[in-house]
């Protein structure tokens, strides 16, 4: 537990200082862009301009970056309340299905009815998406991905093995894939702000650590199961609450999915 709460302290600081290296360094990006917009105006049609359309693109290519830096650094706006998991799995399929492409089969399998778990409806959404993301990267040819979700108790007997949850009712996401897999030395490593093992420019390394944050705030546990060839599994474990889940509608998410 310790060394749990060691971890999401280190999380919650390198978050910090991201952040704050995020801005000032999209306010600086912003004056690159902009005088380059200057020079290529100032010298259209020359080489020059050419040059400076470059120095425009990488600028905003950075700027990218630093806004999904900014989006992993801000934690505010965050409201948990009693809500039905499976509402959530429910309402980010449609999003999900069309992100996925047609190589990849998605499956989700509910259990009817869950209790409720204490979350923000946003935030567990941008945890599946984060999770869909990964798992699409991980199968460039094609593949199955399933989500499923089920009630499970966690006893005294079972407690470390959970990484030290308490014994008591808890709500199990498991999402599946039959990608690439993870060897011990990237299972290791993978919830680390910035740990990234794919082409600089597509990974950001934030998104794990993102799905860290959020179920460890939630009070939940979130461990990897993977072996390379064999595809890889996560599984979440949220407490389950006594209150009555809160209808999850009118939530927007249409601007989770990263944009490239
Ligand atoms: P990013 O996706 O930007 O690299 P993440 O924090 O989301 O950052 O993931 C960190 C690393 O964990 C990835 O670069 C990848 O090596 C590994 N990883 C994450 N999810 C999967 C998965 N479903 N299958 C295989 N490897 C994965």
């Amino acid at each position: 537990l310790e060394a749990r709460m060691q971890q999401a302290q280190r999380l919650e600081s390198l978050g910090q200082l991201a952040g704050g290296i995020a801005h000032d360094f999209n306010n600086l990006l912003a004056v690159i862009v902009n005088y380059a917009a200057f020079i290529i105006e100032d010298v259209a049609g020359s080489p020059a301009a050419a040059d400076a359309e470059q120095i425009a693109r990488a600028a905003q290519r950075g700027s990218d970056l630093t806004h999904q830096l900014l989006a992993f650094a801000r934690r505010e706006v965050i409201r948990p309340r009693p809500l039905d998991l499976n509402a959530v799995v429910t309402e980010v399929q449609k999003m999900l299905e069309r992100s996925l492409g047609e190589h990849i089969k998605l499956t989700v399998r509910t259990t009817t009815p869950l209790p409720a778990v204490m979350a923000d409806p946003g935030q567990l959404e941008q945890v599946l998406v984060n999770l869909a993301v990964n798992a699409r990267d991980a199968m460039p040819t094609g593949g199955r991905l399933t989500i499923d979700t089920a009630e499970v108790q966690v006893d005294e007997e079972h407690s470390a093995a959970r990484a030290g949850l308490k014994p008591g009712s808890y709500l199990r996401l498991r999402v599946s894939d039959t990608g690439t897999g993870m060897p011990k030395e990237v299972i290791d490593k993978a919830f680390e702000p910035f740990f990234t093992t794919k082409p600089s420019g597509q990974g950001t390394g934030l998104g794990l650590a993102t799905v860290y944050g959020i179920i460890t705030q939630a009070g939940g546990t979130v461990q990897i199961y993977s072996e390379p060839g064999m595809g890889t599994t996560f599984i979440i474990l949220l407490p389950v609450t006594d209150m009555q889940a809160q209808e999850t509608n009118g939530e927007d998410s249409a601007d989770l999915m990263p944009g490239d």
